[in-house]
């Protein structure tokens, strides 16, 4: 285009100026009046410019304003309005153009509204979600999966899936949502750090409204602590069929020797009898302690609260310990000032003295010395048990607590321990919202501190 044509009023003046010059020419012909001639033309000049002006003016400049703005729509731009005061249908055409361009407005700010909410739900969710086209692309990945797996978005985003992500199940998965279109379930093991991971993974078709196959969605659940979980019923249980067998075999098979006949003789009747009376305790002891963790295990599992007084507790216990402190030559002392008392569960904290002293006399040698002392420390209550026995080996004290844990399993069984006696202490301290700590030297001794709640005010 002409440079000239892109200024619209120049051009206008130079038509009125060739349209001028051509009158003129026309009307030189009718008169030789220069004057007259010259006046017709300047008349005609500013009437044409006059008019020209008006033209502008009316049409072409509020058109020029509404293309400006249209393009702004077209640029995305929806806040842009056309501020006018014209009337008739350019009037009309610029209302008109306002109305749509609020409308456009306010359907941005919805359509942002919802991608946000959109996004949040994606990012704050607590599974992986990874989003690909038909052509294998990915086109969306989220938070928790970047958290899963490392890296940053830009680094999937855009590309082919199995260009950038190495698992070849996620690829399996993949592949076979596509080819069955249909939810595709699969699970992984995934090892970034040192604890391996265990993924659930679950592909999901993407379709249009004909139907067609858009893509898929992948959706990344962690289920290493259900996975966990398993394991542990899983060890429990062939825990528990190994220690309960130990006895039961003994049982039967002593059982089975005096049926064959040593029952005539009165010292065998006598040896084997008590093997199977020490063999049914164990066992009686074992299920009375598996039932213990079970009851202490149950998610609706509440502690009732009394008033317990521990020099009376101590006064109840002392008796049977003393017996068997008694058997291994072992000097016991109690130390517990009058009118120690807490809000607790007195069953439960009874246990755990009896626990831990049965402990401190089965792991220390004839003549040691075991002590309990028990004290008011304001908030709480200390209980203190400690032995110079044979002590527990730095790396085994974090174990002591695991069911069936045992550091000298020959010795623990000796001793007729279940193995599940610490567990057990763990268990009811802490619903009682209190603490265990252990100091253990090997050769040296242990010393237990229990430290529970008051809990006066739950009394009042
Ligand atoms: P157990 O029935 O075998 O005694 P526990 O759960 O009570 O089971 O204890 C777990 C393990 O902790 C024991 O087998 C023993 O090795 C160790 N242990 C517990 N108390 C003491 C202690 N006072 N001195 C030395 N070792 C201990």
């Amino acid at each position: 285009m002409l440079p000239l044509f892109k200024k619209p009023l120049l051009a206008y003046h130079a038509g009125l100026f060739i349209l001028v010059v051509l009158t003129g020419l026309a009307l030189s012909q009718l008169t030789s009046e220069y004057i007259i001639l010259i006046a017709i033309l300047v008349v005609e000049y500013v009437m044409m410019l006059v008019m020209m002006l008006h033209v502008y003016d009316k049409y072409m400049k509020p058109i020029k304003k509404t293309t400006q703005t249209v393009d702004e729509l077209v640029k995305g731009n929806y806040r842009t309005r056309i501020h006018h005061s014209e009337q008739g249908s350019i009037g009309e055409l610029n209302n008109k153009l306002n109305v749509l361009a609020r409308n456009l407005s306010e359907f941005q700010i919805q359509e942002q509204v919802h991608e946000e909410q959109l996004s949040t739900v994606i990012d704050n969710t607590e599974s992986g979600l990874v989003l690909i086209d038909e052509k294998g692309y990915i086109h969306l990945i989220n938070r928790k999966f970047i958290s899963m797996f490392g890296g940053k978005s830009h680094n999937y985003q855009g590309y082919l899936y199995y260009d950038v992500l190495a698992e070849e199940t996620i690829h399996e998965t993949v592949q076979q949502t596509f080819l069955y279109e249909t939810n595709i379930k699969h699970t992984f093991t995934h090892t970034a750090d040192v604890d391996p991971k265990y993924i659930e993974i679950v592909g999901a078709p993407i379709f249009n409204e004909r139907g067609m196959l858009k893509g898929a969605v992948l959706l990344l659940y962690d289920i290493t602590h259900l996975k966990k979980l398993e394991l542990m019923r899983k060890d429990f249980v062939a825990n528990v069929s190994h220690e309960l067998k130990t006895p039961i075999t003994s049982i039967t098979g002593f059982a089975e020797t005096l049926l064959s006949g040593a029952k005539d003789d009165k010292d065998s009747l006598d040896r084997f009898l008590t093997i199977i009376y020490d063999e049914s305790t164990r066992l009686q002891g074992l299920i009375e302690d598996l039932l213990t963790l079970s009851k202490l295990e149950k998610d609706e599992f509440k502690i009732t609260r009394t008033t317990v007084d521990i020099n009376q507790l101590i006064d109840e216990i002392l008796p049977v310990i003393e017996q068997q402190a008694k058997q291994k030559g072992i000097t016991l002392t109690t130390d517990a000032k009058d009118n120690i008392t807490l809000q607790a569960d007195g069953e439960g904290i009874k246990q755990v003295i009896i626990n831990l002293l049965t402990n401190a006399i089965s792991y220390t040698s004839e003549n040691g010395t075991v002590d309990l002392t028990a004290a008011d420390e304001g908030e709480s209550i200390h209980i203190h048990v400690s032995d110079n026995g044979i002590g527990i080996p730095r790396k085994a004290v974090p174990r002591i607590f695991e069911r069936f844990y045992r550091v000298d399993k020959a010795r623990s069984r000796n001793t007729g321990g279940t193995g599940l006696g610490l567990a057990i202490v763990k268990h009811i301290v802490e619903v009682h919202d209190g603490k265990i700590l252990v100091e253990s030297e090997p050769d040296q001794g242990s010393v237990f501190h229990v430290y529970l709640p008051k809990n006066e005010a739950a009394s009042s």
